[in-house]
């Protein structure tokens, strides 16, 4: 086996994860990331697409930064599968050697990412919440909590390439997409066989009722263990019917069992990163406040003038949720009516 000196490897690449044609939006944040990334490098930004008949995301990748797009097309490619899908990406980080290596920490990409780690016997950082690039090193340094995140950890992957990592959508920032903005297409032909997939996709079935997509949301109305019973989230449903927003929990709040795991914001629920997001009856432990410091506007709403969710809130409301729930609603009714 000849050895590869990590000299040889350049470029940060992003991997575009996509489900029947549809873009996860966290490949766009990372596109965002890795060109800070690149530039601090001084190297090219590469997208990574794997799919069948998605051809059509290049030039969205190129929209958002790439300046390069890797495309295999393959019909094994077509629904996911982690085997075919490691195998490639592995394939072509061994014919093109990238230095850094980003996907979301989505379930596709938490499951692809461990598996072409350990192929490439490379190390993988989850869940980061900062990269950055070491100028005297050249080292990603891979920021994220630990010990229940209480303490920030920065990860280093000094000897095996590419260095690896994922990050949570939401986390990062969406970048300007730039319309018309070109770049370069690699398609590259791997030799994949459907016997070698390890599993067969039978039939896909769409989740039946609303779904919920708390990291895309613009208006959350989160509600904590101070609202005292379900019965008392009508009134934030009612604000979010009013102001078109989706409601969200503190894991307080889901494990009284008021709203369903898939609620919760937090370092152990979903990352967002809304235009509002308002905090009822949370007190602010660090596990929640990690999940939604990023939303554009906090509005937090507790009797507890100590509670620690007014140290991040835009506008803070020290008061009873059931008096100041409800006056803020007609309020708002008014002012949209
Ligand atoms: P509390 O801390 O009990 O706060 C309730 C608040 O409501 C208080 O501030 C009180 O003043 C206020 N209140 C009471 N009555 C009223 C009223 N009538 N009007 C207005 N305000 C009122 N938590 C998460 O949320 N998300 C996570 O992902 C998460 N992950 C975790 C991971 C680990 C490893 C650990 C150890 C913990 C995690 N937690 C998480 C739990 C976290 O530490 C807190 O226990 C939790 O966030 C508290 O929820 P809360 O704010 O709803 O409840």
């Amino acid at each position: 086996m000849t050895t590869v000196s990590n000299a040889e490897y350049r470029g940060v690449w992003v991997f575009i994860e996509q489900v029947a044609g549809e873009p996860a939006p966290v490949s766009w944040e990372l596109l965002g990331a890795g060109r800070q990334l690149a530039d601090a490098l001084g190297v090219e930004l590469a997208g990574v697409l794997l799919g069948q008949g998605v051809a059509g995301l290049v030039s969205e990748a190129w929209a958002y930064g790439a300046d390069r797009v890797y495309l295999v097309e393959d019909p094994v490619l077509g629904p996911y599968r982690t085997a075919p899908y490691a195998r490639a990406l592995v394939e072509l980080v061994q014919r093109y050697r990238p230095e850094i290596l980003l996907l979301g920490a989505t379930s596709l990409g938490r499951d692809l990412s461990g598996a072409v780690a350990t192929a490439l016997g490379t190390g993988l950082t989850a869940d980061c919440t900062g990269l950055n690039i070491d100028p005297a090193t050249r080292l990603l340094e891979q920021t994220r909590p630990v010990f229940g995140g209480n303490v920030m950890a920065t990860i280093l992957c000094q000897r095996h390439r590419p260095q690896m990592a994922t990050v949570r959508p939401r986390v990062m920032p969406l970048p300007p997409r730039q319309e018309g903005r070109q770049g370069e297409l690699v398609r590259v032909g791997i030799a994949l066989k459907e016997e070698e997939a390890l599993a067969t996709v039978l039939k896909v079935i769409e989740e039946k009722g609303k779904a919920i997509y708390l990291d895309r949301a613009e208006i959350i109305v989160a509600g904590g263990r101070g609202l005292g019973s379900r019965e008392n989230l009508r009134l934030l449903e009612e604000l979010a019917g009013v102001l078109g927003g989706t409601l969200g929990a503190s894991r307080a709040a889901v494990e009284a069992g008021w709203l369903p795991p898939e609620y919760q914001v937090g370092q152990t629920g979903i990352t967002v990163r809304p235009k509002v997001y308002f905090a009822i009856g949370i007190s602010g432990a660090i596990q929640h406040l990690v999940g939604m410091q990023n939303s554009e506007v906090i509005v937090a709403i507790n009797k507890d003038p100590e509670a620690p969710i007014f140290k991040v809130a835009t506008y803070g409301i020290i008061g009873d949720f059931q008096e100041v729930v409800p006056a803020l609603t007609e309020e708002f009714r008014r002012q949209l009516a």
